[in-house]
């Protein structure tokens, strides 16, 4: 089975690839800082019915961005929000890694793969199979208990690896830990009024 999985903005300019082996999970999220940063880059495809968004957590080495990084710019919804990383040219989500380089973690968006559903599923499992903050989804999602504590596991264990591995971050950070660029934070009014939006 071919592991890497392309990754492509809407528009076609940014692009990548992610080594399916190097995924840690797959998750939805329902907590609103998800879904007010969907709101925020405003193109269709990134929540689904019940306002999640689909995300397969990785070692951040597993990420390698191939074509325009130019336009690879990021935004945080708070001055020590996790930085979310996003295609500028047409705001195609991309991932969301801390600020702090040496956790290694980047969720990615799979709005971004470039890869049918059924690949996608076979490679990191279905996307409801582990679903987090369910009590903020915008209608009813099963919670899901024991995969919420496997996936938990996973990340962790994936996080130490990676940390054993002294992996140097993806490409959001440059070589001495600094991010590829200087975060966007959005105001508290813009934040409160994206939350209530929709
Ligand atoms: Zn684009
Ligand atoms: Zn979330």
């Amino acid at each position: 089975m071919d592991t890497t999985i392309p990754l492509r903005c809407r528009c076609g300019t940014v692009k990548g690839e992610l080594d399916a082996r190097r995924a840690y999970t797959r998750a939805t999220c329902y907590c609103k800082d998800c879904r007010a940063y969907a709101r925020f880059l405003g193109v269709p495809g990134v929540l689904d019915a019940a306002g999640g968004t689909d995300v397969v957590p990785a070692a951040p080495a597993a990420v390698r961005l191939t074509a325009g990084t130019e336009h690879v710019t990021c935004m945080s919804l708070s001055p020590k929000g996790i930085l979310r990383w996003y295609a500028a040219c047409c705001r195609t989500p991309l991932g969301n890694t801390p600020r702090d380089p040496k956790l290694p973690y980047v969720g990615l968006v799979t709005a971004c793969f470039d890869a049918p559903p059924q690949t996608v599923d076979a490679a990191f499992g279905p996307r409801d199979r582990i679903v987090l903050n369910t009590q903020s989804a915008t209608a009813p999602v099963r919670a899901t208990p024991l995969g919420f504590l496997a996936g938990g596991l996973r990340i962790l264990a994936g996080i130490l690896r990676a940390k054993l591995r002294r992996e140097r971050a993806t490409s959001f950070f440059d070589a001495a830990g600094r991010p590829l660029r200087e975060p966007d934070v959005i105001s508290r009014e813009t934040r409160t009024a994206l939350e209530r939006a929709g």
